[in-house]
């Protein structure tokens, strides 16, 4: 704090400044206000004022019981006030920023400041001297027409008598540059009213114009940019003013709007666009006037399907809508959610890889399929869920895919899921482009467990099938039952990938059952051993009681049986054993058997049975033939007998009716005259008998040497051996003109004689069995594939169907020997004859309509045995 003493000494002058600073220069003031304005004591601002009052610079007067001082206002005072006040606004004239000038009222300027001086260029004295040449400068208005010296701002003032303001001219100085001023000129009146001076002060703004001129060049220019940017951006443009009224419309949204920036311009939206009313945009854009928010929301139209995406940006002059057809993205969109949809839903699992074969995308149905949570398996090494080379072929089947060498996109292989369960699984295979350059392997996974298990049944049943049909096949070409057997063991065995399969044959005693044929058994044993047929709960004589194939999976706790030895002693655990033959009847047992349980399913257990059947049949089909070729074999002995006794009966029976026929003819000679009429009549009766019993006896005898007394088969002509015939028989066929046709005949392979004979019977009885028509007989042939079908037909009597079997029998006729004569052993000898040649014969004929009889004669070579 500064002490009393140190304050600066005042003067009287100062106490006078006290004064004058005061507002109101001549108010009064107290000797405490004035010893505050000096900063002094109150007795020193007494003594200064008590000298300046005595000088009569200062008036005093007591106020109440206060004293105070005023500044005495005396003319030197005043015109030093003046001039001081001149000076001021000399200065101020001078320094002012703004051009001053003065001018009287005979429009001269008088007072041009420093700035006017600058500004202009001229200095005073040249202002002062020649003020018309200021006010010839080119002087322009606002917007560049040359202003008339009338109309000058100040001119203006002049006329009026008013003040002009913010008034802007442009002049242009002689050196050729403009300066633009904002003039403000005011009238000075004289104390009678009338017009003295002008006063103008004008402010350069040329730097301001430049700016304002270059800011509208520069908008004019971003304007234009602006527009020529709305006019390129992609996305569709328009902007409306705030009575919603196009104001802009670029051509992407003249191209979605469907109508052109002509139509559009000016037309409100509403009106341009009816159905817009009360619409989502409507909405939209009302609430964004509204709200003084932008929108963006998506619509879609229907008639064009298109989603338009709509950006709306208000604001207070009107909004701006931006749109997009959005069209392929949201299609995309859709396309894609479908994609997912059906990702998800599908059945099959499907799942991506990346390069590493690290998962990088599971469905649902996968992670069922596998059991692990989605977030484990992500990320997850494909070896948590397939065997190592399982990945190594899905990657060789990716570089196909890659390359465009697709051979197969499958794959089938093993997948592993968490619980340790295996699944049989079928993988198809497709690239997805990845993050990368390369790709992603998209494998779409199905459960094939079932199918597999399905087609190994199926294979399983085939196998069975064609086993069935082979061992069927060759039961029907083999005689050889212990090969047939063998077989069957092997294809069992082999079928049902078990090493044991047996055929046992049950004894005579029944006791037993022998093990016949088989494969897996110890060296030495088929063919000998044997398993006894009665010995209780042994699996052979449970499967003997028991009327469907008996399956056995683990002997060894089978409740039902135990045994036998030649099971139990070649480790057997399971097993289907069958009886071959009926139940009633059994031939033996057909079984086949594994060391390790095994589970048989029913088509192993019904193939077990066709075998068994095929067996039994084949076993039964041997029997039969067996008793068959014994009964062959007995035949022909009785035959061959009988024959015998044909032979030796006709042969010992010629002799004594020889006899007979010798001692009537004696008789008949000796005693003719001795005898009357009824006697020789019976001796020609008897006669007559005996020749026809002669007749029969030689007939027989023929008959039996059919197969005895044979010559041996060679090739015969049949056209030389009709010839003979023929002519034998020349004398009947010209007596009763019967017209023969013959066509060309063969030479067939066979007994040359035989066959004369059985032309020779045909055609004779085609003579003697004509009818009262012209008779004809025709003998024909027809080459067959293996024989030789000879036809010889007549137009005779015919006969009845019901006897065309018997004819060919012995001594069997249709007539009487009265009608017609005959043994009946003719066609029987035939018969003999054609089947001796492998041939048969046959009759084909009505009553009336004559008759056809046919032979056939093999083509080839026949053995003569
Ligand atoms: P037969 O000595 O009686 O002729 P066959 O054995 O030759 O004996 O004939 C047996 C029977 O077949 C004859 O009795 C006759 O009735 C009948 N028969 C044979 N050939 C003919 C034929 N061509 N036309 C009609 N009947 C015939």
């Amino acid at each position: 704090m500064e002490t009393p003493e140190k304050r600066p000494p005042t003067t009287l002058r100062d106490t006078l400044r006290v004064f004058e600073k005061v507002d109101t220069k001549y108010a009064p003031l107290t000797a405490q206000e004035v010893a505050d304005g000096l900063g002094t004591t109150h007795k020193i601002a007494r003594e200064h004022l008590a000298r300046l009052t005595e000088q009569g610079t200062l008036g005093s007067k007591r106020v109440g019981d206060t004293r105070v001082w005023w500044l005495l206002a005396d003319r030197t005072h005043r015109e030093a006030d003046l001039r001081r006040e001149r000076e001021l606004t000399d200065q101020l004239l001078k320094t002012a920023p703004v051009a001053i000038s003065v001018k009287n009222a005979a429009g001269e300027t008088i007072v041009a400041n420093r700035r006017a001086q600058d500004l202009l260029g001229l200095s005073e004295r040249e202002i002062l001297d020649k003020p018309e040449d200021v006010d010839e400068w080119d002087i322009f208005d606002a917007t560049g027409e040359p202003l008339d010296p009338e109309d000058t701002p100040a001119a203006r003032v002049y006329q009026t008598g008013n003040p002009v303001f913010n008034e802007e001219v442009a002049i242009r100085r002689p050196s050729g540059e403009q300066m633009w001023f904002s003039v403000n000129a005011a009238p000075i009146f004289d104390d009678d009213g009338t017009l003295d001076r002008v006063v103008s002060a004008g402010e350069d703004i040329t730097e301001l114009k430049k700016r304002e001129r270059q800011l509208e060049q520069r908008k004019s220019d971003l304007e234009t940019e602006l527009s020529e940017i709305l006019g390129r951006i992609s996305d569709g443009f328009y902007a409306l003013d705030n009575q919603w009224c196009f104001i802009h419309v670029n051509s992407r949204a003249e191209e979605i709007l469907q109508h052109t920036a002509t139509d559009l311009l000016g037309t409100q939206i509403w009106t341009a666009f009816p159905d817009a009313e009360d619409s989502l945009f409507w909405e939209q854009v009302h609430e964004a006037m509204d709200s003084q928010e932008p929108v963006s929301f998506e619509v879609h139209e229907a008639h064009e399907d298109r989603w338009l995406e709509v950006n709306a940006y208000p604001s207070k002059t009107g909004l701006s809508v931006y749109l997009k057809d959005i069209s392929q993205r949201v299609h995309r969109e859709h396309q894609l959610e479908r994609y997912e949809k059906i990702f998800e839903t599908i059945q099959d699992g499907v799942y991506s890889v990346d390069n590493d074969n690290r998962f990088t995308m599971v469905n649902d149905a996968y992670l069922e399929m596998v059991e692990y949570p989605r977030e484990e398996l992500i990320g997850a090494h494909s070896s948590t869920v397939v065997e190592t080379e399982t990945t190594e072929t899905a990657q060789e089947i990716q570089q196909s895919l890659e390359s465009d060498e697709v051979e197969s996109s499958k794959l089938e292989a093993d997948l592993y899921t968490s619980s340790g369960r295996t699944i049989r699984a079928e993988a198809t295979f497709a690239l997805l482009p990845g993050d990368g350059d390369g790709y992603e392997r998209v494998g779409v996974v199905r459960d094939v467990s079932d199918r597999v298990a399905r087609e190994r049944v199926l294979t399983a049943r085939a196998r069975q099938q064609k086993a069935v049909s082979e061992l069927g096949q060759l039961a029907l070409e083999n005689s050889d039952l212990d090969d047939l057997f063998k077989q069957a063991s092997q294809r069992v065995a082999a079928v049902l990938e078990n090493d044991y399969c047996k055929v046992l044959e049950l004894d005579a005693t029944a006791e037993h059952l022998l093990l016949r044929q088989g494969v897996g058994w110890r060296d030495g044993i088929v063919g000998t051993a044997t398993v006894s047929s009665v010995e209780a709960e042994s699996q052979a004589s449970y499967t003997l009681l028991s009327e469907g194939p008996v399956i056995v999976t683990d002997l060894e706790n089978d409740t039902r049986l135990s045994g036998p030895e030649l099971l139990t002693s070649h480790g057997i655990t399971s097993g289907i054993s069958t009886i071959i033959g009926s139940l009633e009847a059994p031939w033996g047992i057909l079984g086949t058997h594994a060391t390790e349980k095994k589970l048989f399913t029913d088509e192993d257990i019904s193939f077990i049975q066709s075998v068994a059947n095929i067996l039994a049949e084949a076993i039964e089909r041997q029997r039969y033939e067996d008793e068959l070729e014994a009964l062959v074999e007995a035949l022909g002995e009785s035959n061959e007998r009988l024959e015998q006794f044909a032979y030796i009966a006709s042969h010992d029976l010629q002799e004594p009716l020889r006899m007979i026929s010798n001692y009537l003819q004696l008789i008949e000679s000796r005693y003719r005259d001795e005898l009357d009429d009824d006697a020789r009549d019976f001796i020609d009766f008897a006669v007559d008998g005996a020749e026809r019993m002669r007749e029969m006896v030689n007939g027989l005898l023929k008959y039996s040497r059919v197969d005895t007394e044979t010559e041996p088969f060679e090739p015969t002509d049949i056209e030389a051996v009709v010839e003979r015939v023929l002519a034998n028989l020349q004398l009947p066929i010209e007596q009763h003109a019967i017209e023969v046709a013959v066509e060309p005949l063969p030479t067939v392979y066979g007994d040359r004689k035989q066959f004369e004979q059985l032309f020779q019977n045909l055609v004779s009885n085609a003579i003697k069995y004509r009818s009262d028509a012209s008779p004809q007989i025709e003998i024909g042939v027809t080459e067959r594939e293996t024989d030789w079908l000879f036809a010889i037909s007549d137009n005779g009597i015919g006969i009845d169907t019901d006897h065309h079997e018997r004819i060919f029998e012995v001594f069997r006729r249709l007539h009487s020997h009265e009608e017609y004569a005959g043994t009946g052993i003719g066609l029987a000898l035939c018969r003999k004859i054609v089947e001796r040649h492998s041939g048969r014969i046959w009759v084909e004929s009505a009553p009336n309509e004559g008759s056809t009889f046919y032979v056939t004669i093999p083509r080839t070579e026949v053995s003569n045995e």
